[in-house]
């Protein structure tokens, strides 16, 4: 049976800490439409990613954040129900942001029409998207990896430390993941074809690193902060790059945590080895997605980067599947699975 309403997932108060069932609500209303110039888009897949925390939260960051009652925000891979644009037509598949929902309204401008037959169109959403795009020109603009150095990356086996890993392969450097399972840390090393990997939940997590690169870090790929980045610091050599990406293990904390003052050790390893820490934000890199595409979709074509996905079924499991990326629950790109290609029309 076709559906003639849009199902809707809100915010429905800022969560303190890790969010909770009562924060969000889900929503029936009608079927958008769409203007001269838009599509109506029918939401396929949906992509849960970390950053969505941090719009969730009030005040200031490089994005606004999500209003209470809106719709959460989010990218998409949706198929064309209908068109008063030119250049897309009912049953085409687009990359959309068209958020937590069944449908959503977009400019055509605004979405990129998917080529099934290049690649499974979720790939829109993981490896050849913003978190394949993020690995990529966080490591090579950042990092700067040359043959023979060593790259450390954090949440390995995750969407954008996945690629980020195998990158640094493909540059000619050693490559060391860092997880959170042993069953993380066996897809890291013997799918992905990464030199090593240390499962940071395991006693003796420091020296197992320190092992894993005998000769230190030159590129450390900030994923997640916290008692990781404690560990990698000391290891780093002189001249070390940090591109800082994400810091998911702070997104859920409230205050400042209290204990002993680490800025003297962190800005005493800075000046004498001499290191180079970079936040980015993958738009700051929009530019270079040409060249991007370039070099990945070929990669994925000859099985040189591998990916994994971690599909949900069901809009109204969005939040608990959500709530599983801080928890590393999720095992590789977390994408919720809105519906099934079908009939251009909605209830037709
Ligand atoms: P992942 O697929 O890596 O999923 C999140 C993973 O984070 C979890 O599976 C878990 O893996 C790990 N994690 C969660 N909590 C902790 C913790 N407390 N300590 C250590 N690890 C933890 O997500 P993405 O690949 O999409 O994102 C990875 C990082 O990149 C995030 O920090 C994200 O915010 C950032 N990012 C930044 C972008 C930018 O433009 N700067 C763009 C896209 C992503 P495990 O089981 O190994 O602990």
């Amino acid at each position: 049976m076709h559906t003639t309403r849009n199902r809707r997932i809100v915010l429905a108060a800022r969560p303190k800490g890790e969010p909770a069932d009562e924060d969000f609500r889900l929503e029936e209303t009608d079927i958008p439409s769409s203007a001269g110039g838009q599509v109506l888009l029918r939401t396929l897949y949906l992509s849960l990613d970390p950053y969505m925390r941090g719009r969730m939260n009030a005040g200031p960051s490089y994005a606004p954040p999500v209003e209470i009652g809106q719709v959460m925000q989010g990218a998409t891979v949706g198929e064309v129900v209908e068109s008063k644009a030119a250049g897309l037509q009912p049953g085409d598949i687009v990359l959309a942001y068209s958020g937590w929902q069944d449908y959503g309204v977009a400019d055509a401008r605004s979405v990129r029409k998917l080529d099934p037959q290049l690649a499974p169109v979720t790939t829109a959403l993981g490896v050849l998207g913003m978190p394949g795009m993020t690995g990529y020109t966080g490591l090579v603009n950042i990092g700067q990896p040359k043959p023979g150095e060593t790259v450390v990356v954090s949440s390995a086996a995750g969407a954008v430390g996945s690629v980020v890993g195998q990158i640094a392969k493909i540059r000619g450097c050693r490559a060391v993941g860092i997880a959170g399972s042993k069953e993380k840390c066996g897809f890291v090393t013997e799918e992905l074809g990464f030199d090593a990997c240390v499962n940071y939940r395991d006693d003796g997590f420091e020296q197992a690193l320190a092992a894993a690169a005998p000769n230190g870090i030159d590129i450390y790929f900030e994923n997640v902060g916290g008692r990781v980045f404690q560990a990698v610091l000391p290891l780093m050599n002189l001249f070390g790059r940090v591109p800082v990406c994400g810091l998911v293990a702070h997104y859920n904390l409230t205050m400042p945590s209290r204990g002993v003052d680490r800025v003297p050790m962190l800005m005493t390893a800075i000046l004498t080895r001499r290191l180079t820490f970079r936040g980015f934000i993958v738009g700051d890199f929009a530019a270079q997605r040409d060249e991007f595409m370039r070099d990945m979709a070929p990669w994925l074509r000859d099985g040189k980067i591998k990916y994994r996905e971690d599909v949900v079924d069901g809009l109204e499991q969005a939040v608990s599947a959500f709530k599983r990326l801080f928890r590393g629950q999720n095992f590789g790109k977390l994408l919720v699975r809105v519906a099934q290609k079908r009939d251009p029309k909605p209830g037709a």
